[in-house]
């Protein structure tokens, strides 16, 4: 039978006649009937119409929420139940069908986030705000994640029922911009600070005010005979001796140093000690450092280092730059295999090692 139609029986156990106004009454009873179930198949086929477009939006959802890795979340208050969306179980690592226990994921974050999602939370509750927090997670599976994490608080009267928002993977996106950071900073190849970043931190010499400088000395170095590993073992070599500069400049330095490479075969030292005597202690040893064979592949070769000391005596940054150029530049032209200090009385010999 089609939806909408129907019978309307009446059985009277006596063959009678209706009268005309019982009649009436029937026809009217039949017309209500029918237009009540007219009514009723309308409303079914809008009923279903409205399930296969939720279904649409909801695949849609879906759809986009994984693609944009976006999940929705949910904080009943105060028993602190939680809804999540199937892209916050995956998020977690958590399978579709466990349960959602907080304090279990709450664990899940690092420490440092743990605290600083612990305080916005807080915060939100206490004002009936909201935050917006990134935070890192290892999760079930034992997988590091960053997440950006939103929230809103609801309200029924000035009472909070729940606090909602959304969670979304941002990992790639952390990791280039940790990436992009790094590269501005550092030199990729050997680990040390670039040009800009040491250029940057020479810089707060003409900021700080005089005495308060928070190094002590500049030291540029330049390799001796660097350009021969290059010519006899190849452009690898070269590079791998280059790591291993640095690897030694670092090792001969303090935490409060800046070790850079500022260029090919040149690297720069700001020295955080302005005690007496140390730069000539740490170039000498360097010297001694860099002058030690490496071997690379089975083979050995052997470079030396040049140093130019200027001490932070209350000159700009320019003026001292160009002081410890020029003591590196004739302790070149002397011999190589030493250091000088810019405008002091005693220059050095480098020390054996
Ligand atoms: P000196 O004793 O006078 O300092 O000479 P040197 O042989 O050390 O050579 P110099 O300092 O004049 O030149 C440095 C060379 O370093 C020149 C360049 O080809 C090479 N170089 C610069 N950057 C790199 C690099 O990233 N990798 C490699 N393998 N070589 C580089
Ligand atoms: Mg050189």
């Amino acid at each position: 039978m089609e939806p909408g139609s129907g019978i309307l029986a009446l059985v009277d156990r006596e063959p009678r006649r209706p009268r005309a106004a019982e009649s009436r009454r029937l026809a009217d009873f039949a017309a209500a009937a029918d237009c009540l179930a007219r009514a009723t198949t309308d409303f079914r086929e809008a009923f279903a119409h409205q399930t296969r477009a939720l279904a649409h939006s909801r695949k849609i959802f879906d759809r986009a929420s994984a693609a944009a890795r976006i999940g929705v979340w949910e904080c009943a208050l105060p028993d602190e139940a939680l809804t999540w969306t199937d892209q916050v179980y995956a998020m977690f690592d958590l399978p579709r069908e466990a349960p959602l226990d907080r304090s279990r994921i709450v664990a899940c974050y690092t420490p440092k986030s743990r605290e600083a999602l612990t305080a916005a939370r807080s915060r939100a509750i206490a004002e009936r705000g909201g935050f917006a927090l990134d935070a890192e997670i290892v999760t079930l599976a034992g997988r590091r994640r960053w997440i950006r994490i939103t929230a809103s608080v609801e309200c029924e009267g000035a009472v909070p029922v729940r606090i909602f928002g959304m969670k979304q993977d941002i990992t790639e996106e952390k990791l280039l911009a940790d990436r992009t950071r790094y590269l501005a900073e550092f030199d990729a190849m050997t680990g040390l600070a670039n040009r800009a970043t040491f250029e940057a931190r020479f810089a707060a010499l003409d900021r700080d005010p005089p005495g308060r400088s928070p190094f002590g000395a500049l030291l540029l170095i330049d390799l001796d005979g660097f350009k021969p590993v290059n010519d006899t073992f190849g452009h690898a070599a070269g590079d791998a001796c280059l790591v291993e500069v640095a690897a030694r400049l670092r090792h001969s330095c303090r935490d409060g140093d800046v070790v850079a490479r500022i260029g090919g075969d040149e690297f720069a030292i700001l020295l955080a000690t302005t005690a007496p005597g140390i730069a000539e202690e740490v170039a000498a040893r360097l010297i001694a450092a860099l002058s030690r064979p490496m071997t690379w592949t089975g083979r050995t070769f052997t470079v030396g280092a040049s140093i130019g000391i200027a001490r932070a005596d209350g000159r700009s940054s320019a003026d001292l730059f160009v002081a410890a150029d020029t003591a590196l530049y004739a302790a070149k032209a002397q011999g190589r295999g030493q250091f000088r200090v810019a405008d002091a009385a005693v220059d050095g010999a480098a020390r054996p090692a």
